[in-house]
């Protein structure tokens, strides 16, 4: 978020608002200035006309007693002549006026122009609050007052003790011209004074004004500048690109310092996150990518092709047998063999289309191949190809040679789907079409695969209380003695029909009921039913009653109660425990062999069969039946049926004949479908076979009948 006050406002309202301080300041300043050369002005103009007043108010006296003294005898003896020449006299000095002299009764005498008209006229006395200057050495008391700007003097004319008269003149203000004059120069040099400190505080002003304008752009350059850049780089970095921080070129100053430390430590950040996605995106057992690179490579992938209308092609691995080595010989060689393929699925790809694929491991045995380029669906099948004959080439490992195959499902952008989501989906699911189909084959995705799978969904949710609507029951395939043709036996196998879809193989719903977790309470209603079966079954005087075989599913043994489910059904049935035989395959028993070991002892223990099923299709070899301790068991059909083609299964299936004979063990041929194969097993010395060469799986009543 961008800060709202921001260092660049602050300064800025700061720079404003101390200029206003500035402004207001030298504007008192000025108005300060303009107040005291009024105040000098008014001053000095109210002195001056104060001495000059003062100095006319002395001469006025002084001009005033001299002519009252000299007009006192011209007066008593009525001298007119000499009255008017003193009278001119006085008149004749600067400033003055008017000269009156009075007798005692203030009548008119002399007015200094020999004016006789007004002879005798009465002159008005001076106004009461005239000032008066009281006698003194140096003359009589005189009377002032100030009219206009006028001074009017009054002295008596003294002739001893008495008053005669009295003299008035009257003076104008003789200075005011030169004071006015005095005035205007002091006025103009204040003027001038006061526009010169005008002016240097202008320029004062100015001049800070200026530097703070410099020193605002010089820090906008140097710090603020700076600081910007930094902050936009940091936001940057915070979003992953750190290539921007390339652009920030660091002074040689403080802050310089900090933006190349800064730069350090987003190189340092940088680094360390692309080791962090390195190691994110990399799969630690075989060093290609891993799924989250996947998808971020298919999604961005997919954002191109959208652009420019291309192709791509997913194809989903999934090795088949992986399970089983890991179960067999142990995590570390299933490691190993993981590793290999990723050796072998590189080339493959590297062979076909260089340069234009992208292979990761998507977790466990799954792979998953990007292809992209032209005509993608042929190409696809070209590498699928070439990825299932590099997975199937015989691989030597720990002195063993492992045979592996992969099912591979394809599907394609833009037919299939548009989404990384939904391809990776399908491709699955076209694998899983592809591993259901028979494994070691590739499948593309078409929209019936979508149908397949709600199928599976359907069948699992049918397949619910399916016995108890009575959908489901059993067969049985009888077991026969090979030396006399004997059934000795018969074997327990489920069949399930839908109300709709008809016989639904065991193939398909043993695989259903297992990965829903229904197989449990099947597999014991199964187990009862046998039982109660069986026990309707007699043999002939003398000979051994027959054995039920009843299959058991992995999930059934590691769910830990096999024993205990069994002795029950077998207390509550009345059966004898020798005449039940539970079918294990390998890999029940290899997922966990301590756990295996010890619920076969106590089936054992019992006086139960415990057979191992399809025998010859694991990893575990013949030396493995030596630890885990089993009553016998059923060669599985694939290896009957080629046995009179194929010399290696002929050899497997007489050593294993050869070994259970030397072990105490039983041997069931399963599968026998021809003549020859019955033959050639019977000669071989194996005690016991089942096939449709001799019978096929029947209802419980017709299996009843064939061993009385
Ligand atoms: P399995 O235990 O190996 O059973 C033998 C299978 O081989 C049966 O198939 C049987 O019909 C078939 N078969 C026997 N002789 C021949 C022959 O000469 N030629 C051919 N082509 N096939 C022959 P089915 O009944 O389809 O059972 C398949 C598998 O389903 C069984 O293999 C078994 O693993 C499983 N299964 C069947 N019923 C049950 C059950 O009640 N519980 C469990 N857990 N699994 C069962
Ligand atoms: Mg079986
Ligand atoms: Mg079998």
């Amino acid at each position: 978020m961008r800060p709202h006050w921001t260092l660049h406002r602050q300064l800025l309202v700061g720079m404003l608002l101390g200029s206003a301080v500035l402004v207001m300041v030298f504007a008192g300043l000025i108005w300060r200035e303009q107040q005291s050369f009024v105040a000098l002005r008014d001053g000095g103009e109210r002195m001056i006309s104060d001495l000059i007043r003062e100095g006319t108010e002395q001469r006025g006296i002084t001009l005033a007693r001299q002519y009252a003294r000299a007009v006192a005898n011209p007066l008593y003896f009525l001298d007119f002549e000499r009255i008017g020449e003193l009278g001119g006299h006085v008149q004749d000095q600067d400033g003055v006026l008017e000269v009156l002299l009075t007798d005692a009764e203030g009548r008119r005498i002399s007015d200094g122009r020999g004016d006789l008209a007004r002879f005798g006229e009465p002159v008005p006395a001076l106004p009461t609050e005239a000032r008066r200057v009281p006698a003194g050495p140096s003359g009589a008391e005189a009377v002032l007052h100030w009219a206009e700007a006028q001074l009017q003097v009054e002295v008596p004319v003294q002739m001893g003790e008495h008053r005669i008269g009295r003299v008035r003149l009257v003076l104008g203000d003789a200075d005011s011209a030169s004071m006015a004059v005095w005035g205007n120069t002091v006025e103009q040099v204040l003027r001038d004074n006061q526009r010169a400190h005008v002016f240097w505080l202008l320029a004062g002003m100015g001049l800070i004004v200026l530097l703070a304008v410099i020193g605002f752009w010089l820090f906008r350059r140097n710090v603020l500048a700076p600081l910007q850049a930094l902050g936009r780089a940091a936001a940057a970095v915070e979003q992953g690109r750190y290539a921007e921080t390339r652009a920030l070129q660091p002074r040689s100053d403080e802050i310089g310092d900090l933006t190349r430390r800064f730069i350090h430590m987003t190189e340092a950040v940088a680094r360390h996150e692309r080791e962090v996605r390195r190691i994110a995106c990399t799969d630690a057992l075989t060093g290609l990518g891993n799924r989250l690179a996947l998808s971020e490579s298919l999604e961005s992938r997919l954002l191109t092709l959208r652009a420019n209308s291309g192709e791509l092609a997913l194809l989903f691995i999934d090795l088949d047998d992986i399970k089983r080595v890991n179960d067999t010989l142990g995590h570390p060689v299933g490691d190993e063999v993981l590793v290999e393929i990723a050796v072998r699925l590189t080339a493959a790809c590297e062979a076909v289309v260089p340069d234009a694929t992208e292979l990761a491991r998507f977790g466990g045995d799954e792979f998953v191949v990007l292809l992209v380029g032209n005509a993608v669906r042929q190409q696809a099948a070209v590498l699928a190809q070439a990825i299932l004959a590099a997975v199937h080439r015989p691989m030597p490992l720990r002195e063993r040679e492992l045979n592996l195959s992969a099912s591979i499902g394809i599907t394609v952008f833009p037919d299939d789907a548009a989404s990384a989501e939904q391809l990776i989906k399908n491709a699955d699911m076209a694998m899983y079409q592809a591993k259901t189909s028979g494994k070691g084959r590739f499948k593309f995705y078409t929209r019936a695969l979508d149908e397949e799978v709600e199928r599976r969904v359907r069948l699992e949710h049918d397949l619910r209380g399916a016995w108890e609507r009575g959908e489901m029951n059993l067969v049985f395939q009888p077991v026969y003695d090979l030396t006399d043709g004997r059934a000795v036996g018969a074997e327990a196998l489920l069949r399930w029909k839908h109300p709709d879809l008809g016989l639904v193989p065991p193939s398909v719903f043993i695989g259903i009921a297992e990965e829903s977790g229904q197989v449990e309470a099947l597999g014991e209603r199964v187990l009862r039913e046998a039982m109660r079966v069986a026990m309707g079954w007699v043999a002939p005087p003398g000979l051994p009653a027959p054995f039920v075989a009843v299959n058991v599913s992995p999930r059934q043994l590691a769910h830990g109660d096999l024993p205990q489910v069994v002795e029950r059904a077998l207390a509550e049935s009345g059966l004898p425990a020798q005449r039940l035989h539970l079918e294990l395959t390998e890999t029940a028993i290899l997922r966990d062999e301590a756990q295996a070991t010890t619920a076969f002892t106590r089936l054992r223990s019992l006086g139960v069969g415990v057979w191992l099923d399809d025998f010859g299709t694991g990893f575990s070899g013949l030396s493995h039946l030596r630890r885990v301790p089993v009553d016998g068991v059923k060669i599985d059909r694939s290896f009957i049926t080629d046995l009179l083609r194929d010399p290696n299964d002929l050899a497997l299936t007489t050593g294993v004949i050869a070994m259970a004979h030397s072990l105490g063990m039983a041997v069931v041929a399963e599968g026998i479908e021809s003549e020859g194969q019955h033959d050639l097993l019977r000669e071989r010395g194996c005690p016991m076979g089942q096939g449709f060469f001799m019978a096929r799986p029947l209802d419980a009543a017709a299996t009843g009948r064939i061993f009385g």
